[in-house]
């Protein structure tokens, strides 16, 4: 099948993502990748010391993501988490409400 005619370019998703990004993300829920457990990500294991963010599974340690930040990059690795759910987070509209 030819999906020339479905498909656009990554752009297209950018309105999406930037609100994806802007939700207070503690009390979204992460499903671990390694034994599926589903928590808060609040209430995972951080480990900040290092010179990036990890954050473990509170059930099994698996590394559900990784921030690493340098002088001149920020860059955020999920790939230890089979999804993110943001049901019940504070996102910008949430947060445009909060002036009404
Ligand atoms: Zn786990």
């Amino acid at each position: 099948m030819d999906d020339g005619a479905l498909r656009v370019d990554g752009n297209a998703l950018a309105g999406e993502l930037s609100e994806v990004f802007s939700h207070e993300m503690t009390v979204a829920r992460v499903a671990c990748g390694g034994c599926g457990a589903v928590e808060q990500l609040g209430a995972d294991h951080a480990y900040i010391q290092a010179p990036g963010m990890v954050l473990r599974c509170s059930h099994c340690d698996h590394v559900l993501l990784v921030i690493t930040r340098t002088r001149d990059r920020l860059r955020l690795s999920l790939a230890g988490s089979k999804w993110i759910d943001l049901s019940g987070t504070r996102g910008p509209r949430a947060h445009a409400d909060d002036h009404r």
